[in-house]
């Protein structure tokens, strides 16, 4: 009898075990077709700079324009992407695109990526990856900024920090991602010298509402003020989180309030009107405080 319950079971889920590895496998092949096709796209969100009043960069995120599906964002893809090898060559490809993009901007914008901590084991090969991005497209290396979370040091691996250290010494920025979402969130900003911190969009969320997040922004922008570092806030919507982002000396804020990411032929309109907006605005908050 137990024997019969058994096979029943395994017959029960062996169906649904099968669509759901079917349609991984349909996505697997989907997006290996994507790269060989040129169905990925970059679109751009601007960063403003809270004291100078001014666009000093753009985000770079990824989209799938998918031939069924529309654009597909990063999060439902990336993390399949990374764990059948293949965040490499895409990756390869963000970089070669966003620097081609941003050498056609004005002078003093920049450009940010974002890595994977897959691509962190490339070890070598992804120094040469980002050596190559800027060689081609003629970008100074001071223009592009490269976006790692704490997971790429929770590897915690000599080599990770050997070719953080290799891309930095190449002229390029290098970002902490997600500030405050890892388990030792403080900690590693000791294991490395980062040039910026973006604080998550998590506790730029609640600031209006939950002092904590008002705190632990007061905080992390002091910190990383007194270590050097920029901070970014992201996801930043409304006035009110601007004013207290201000007033608390965060350097640049990115997120609807200024713009959604767009297309890259949108750039020059986002320099413009973000660029007046954002002036506008901080404007108005400095004389009112
Ligand atoms: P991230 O690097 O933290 O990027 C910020 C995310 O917040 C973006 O989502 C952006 O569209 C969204 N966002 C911006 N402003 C606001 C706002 O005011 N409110 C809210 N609610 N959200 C806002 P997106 O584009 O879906 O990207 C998600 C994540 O995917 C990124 O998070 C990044 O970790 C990853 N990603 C994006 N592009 C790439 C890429 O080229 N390579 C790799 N490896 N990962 C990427
Ligand atoms: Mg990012
Ligand atoms: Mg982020
Ligand atoms: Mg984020």
């Amino acid at each position: 009898r137990a024997k019969l319950d058994g096979r029943g079971r395994a017959r029960l889920f062996e169906p649904a075990m099968d669509a759901l590895m079917q349609a991984r496998r349909a996505l697997e092949l989907d997006l290996r077709k994507a790269l060989r096709q040129g169905e990925f796209e970059l679109h751009y969100q601007p960063l403003v700079d809270l004291r100078r009043h001014r666009v000093s960069g753009f985000e770079a995120l990824l989209r799938w324009r998918h031939p069924e599906r529309g654009l597909v964002p990063p999060g439902e893809f990336v993390p399949l992407a990374e764990e059948i090898g293949l965040i490499a060559p895409i990756g390869a490809w963000v970089l070669a695109e966003a620097c081609a993009q941003a050498a056609l901007w004005p002078e003093a914008v920049r450009v940010s990526v974002n890595l994977s901590p897959a691509q962190f084991g490339q070890g070598e090969a992804l120094v040469d990856t980002v050596r190559e991005a800027l060689a081609r497209s003629g970008l100074a290396p001071s223009r592009l900024e490269l976006e790692i979370t704490e997971t790429v040091l929770l590897l915690d691996t000599h080599e990770t920090l050997v070719t953080l250290g290799e891309i930095k010494a190449l002229g390029v920025g290098i970002v902490m991602d997600d500030f405050g979402t890892g388990y030792s969130s403080l900690g590693y900003l000791r294991k490395f010298t980062f040039d910026k911190v973006k604080i998550d969009q998590s506790f730029v969320r609640d600031l209006g509402r939950r002092e904590d997040c008002a705190a632990i922004v007061r905080a992390v922008t002091s910190l990383c003020d007194s270590l050097g570092m920029s901070t970014t806030a992201e996801g930043v919507e409304d006035e009110a989180q601007l004013a207290y982002l201000t007033a608390e000396g965060c350097t640049e804020a990115q997120g609807y309030l200024f713009s959604p990411p767009r297309p890259a032929a949108d750039v020059p309109e986002m320099l413009r009107l973000c660029g007046e907006r954002g002036d506008a605005l901080l404007t108005r908050l400095e004389a009112a405080s």
